[in-house]
């Protein structure tokens, strides 16, 4: 392979914008275009849209400030269940083009595209700007991406033009971006450290890039800040921590009940957050291929299992039948229970089928058109509107429990939803096997 000059090694860095903000937008249409913050339990943004930041808002930001400076803003409390599944399907995107890819943190991640041009027919602009399309197309929200020799300017490139940007910085072209970059705003240069580089008179990451191999040890810099000199000056030294794409992750759902004995109620608690962990997995366009069911006493103590599919799903039937064949090798006839939980493993994208288990994946498929029809209902009248039968005794027990809290308590503000989901309350009860 000929060396290539400008990109002796080719990093790609990928920084979503607005990440947390931008996830909400895609999973709720009515939040498009607006001014969205996430952070609502904190009571500062985490995160503020494209469309916030316009109209000044910022993260770290108070609620209230943001609710005076832009009244319409809409406060949302956050959701990192959705955004880590969001972070883990831009890594399995990224993947697509190489294995070299650092998870560098919930929104941002490195890849090492070193010698794949003839394999993709185009310049490491192209492959960069390849996955950037591929990223917007499939998550629906946009990233800052930049290519540079190293990951120190690769993270450096990313920044220069969000949202949406691309900016490659090929070796050559170094020196004339690093003297706009303020010597504090470098990637592994913490406010003190600039503090004291600024009073030795260096001022931008030119500044000390220029400095001498006898100025870095006569100051005694540590090896990290001199991995950063040679990255500025244009070496690869930094390393990618890559991770094997074994697709960590899961989907959890649990939940607590009146305490019961009875084998059928425990079965349908359980039932429920199969089916709500199903959902969420389908609302993201997920699958998992192993899961975990367990059972809580009334003392506290837990007893569960690991249980493992042919292939990634996502319909709740598939895991209850599974379960169903497990469920009394965990469940101790007379004894009290309190809670159960359910957690799918493993997750994949709905998309990766394995293509030699066709005949499986068929099989499937043709089934997942009721579970459609079952989700457009919901989202058309609520969660649980329309449910599996063996959920339906938890499903109606809780909505006992809220008409008995709400004889108790004050009438909410979102009642009539609550009314709207309790009056028609459809079991679907066919095949639960
Ligand atoms: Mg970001």
């Amino acid at each position: 392979m000929p060396l290539n000059r400008s990109y002796p090694r080719a990093i790609v860095h990928f920084d979503a914008d607005s990440f947390f903000a931008s996830v909400e937008q895609v999973m709720n249409h009515n939040l498009r275009g607006k001014a969205v913050v996430t952070g609502g339990e904190r009571g500062a943004a985490t995160s503020v849209s494209i469309e916030g930041k316009k109209l000044g808002l910022y993260r770290g930001m108070s609620l209230r400030d943001m609710k005076k400076m832009c009244p319409d803003v809409v406060i949302v409390s956050s959701d990192y269940t959705s955004y880590s599944i969001f972070a883990r399907r831009m890594y399995s995107i990224a993947r697509e083009f190489t294995p070299h890819v650092e998870e560098y943190s919930i929104d941002e991640c490195f890849a090492d595209i070193t010698g794949l041009r003839s394999q993709f027919h185009t310049s490491y602009e192209g492959i960069a700007q390849l996955i950037q399309k591929r990223l917007h197309a499939e998550l629906g929200i946009t990233f800052g991406v930049g290519l540079g020799p190293s990951k120190t300017i690769a993270k450096i490139a990313s920044k220069l033009n969000k949202p949406a940007g691309f900016t490659p910085i090929p070796t050559r072209a170094i020196p004339s971006v690093l003297s706009d970059i303020p010597i504090g705003s470098l990637w592994g240069v913490g406010y003190s450290t600039s503090f004291k580089f600024e009073k030795l008179g260096v001022h931008t990451a030119l500044d000390f890039a220029q400095k001498t191999d006898g100025w870095l040890k006569e100051h005694g810099l540590a090896k990290p800040y001199r991995d950063i000199w040679l990255e500025l000056n244009g070496a690869f030294v930094r390393k990618l921590a890559t991770t094997p794409d074994d697709s960590i992750g899961s989907i959890l759902q649990s939940r607590t009940f009146t305490p019961t004995n009875d084998r059928r109620v425990l079965f349908s608690q359980l039932a429920k957050n199969i089916e709500g962990a199903c959902a969420k997995a389908r609302r993201h366009g997920v699958r998992g291929s192993s899961c975990r069911f367990y059972l809580k006493t009334q003392e506290f103590t837990y007893a569960g299992k690991n249980l493992s599919m042919s292939i990634p799903l996502s319909d709740p039937r598939e895991f209850l039948r599974l379960i169903e064949a497990h469920f009394d090798s965990v469940y101790i006839p007379g004894t009290m229970y309190r809670a159960s939980g359910f957690g799918l493993y493993a997750i994949t994208s709905e998309h990766a089928i394995m293509p030699d288990l066709f005949g499986e994946t068929v099989r499937v498929e043709s089934q997942s058109k009721l579970i459609e029809t079952m989700d457009s209902l919901n989202q058309k009248y609520g969660k649980h509107t329309l449910h599996l039968g063996v959920s339906h005794s938890a499903v109606t027990n809780e909505d006992q429990r809220q008409v008995e809290r709400r004889k108790r308590s004050r009438p909410r503000m979102h009642m009539s939803l609550e009314q709207k989901r309790k009056t028609i309350n459809l079991p679907y009860l066919g095949v639960v096997r």
